[in-house]
């Protein structure tokens, strides 16, 4: 298997099987965010505590990348300082644009199979939705 299918299968299994899709009761910042080039619509929800991200949920609707790419974002910051996902969003849009980065740095390797997208210029905010949500949200929170 090439590494390009090996990519292609794990988008996929993000968007088949969204990781953390769904709604947070009580207390939770909420950003919605629309990708109108591509119509992708992302609904992210966050528990924030004391500056850690205690919990990520989302809802959306769109394309592959733009869904994958919120499964797997939601499932990279569990747990990480808002500050530690900051830097996240830094690394990803790095990534995005073709920079060369070091992959390790993600708490989630699934991440890695998005690297492709930027070869793809239309794609990126496909991509970056879900992340422009959780820097907009992390904006919100007095916290
Ligand atoms: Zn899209």
């Amino acid at each position: 298997m090439s590494l390009d299918d090996l990519y292609r299968r794990v988008i996929m299994d993000h968007y088949q099987r969204p990781r953390n899709r769904g709604r947070i009761d009580g207390g939770a910042v909420t950003v919605d965010l629309n990708n109108p080039t591509c119509g992708d619509q992302i609904s992210l929800q966050m528990q924030i505590e004391n500056g850690v991200i205690q919990d990520a949920k989302f809802l959306g609707e769109g394309c592959s990348i733009s869904l994958a790419s919120a499964s797997m974002m939601t499932e990279a910051i569990k747990g990480l300082t808002v500050e530690n996902a900051l830097e996240l969003v830094q690394l990803f849009s790095n990534m995005m644009q073709g920079r060369d980065i070091d992959f390790d740095q993600f708490p989630l390797e699934d991440i890695e199979a998005l690297t492709g997208v930027a070869k793809f210029p239309a794609r990126i905010k496909c991509a970056m939705l879900a992340w422009r949500a959780l820097e907009k949200g992390t904006q919100q929170c007095k916290c």
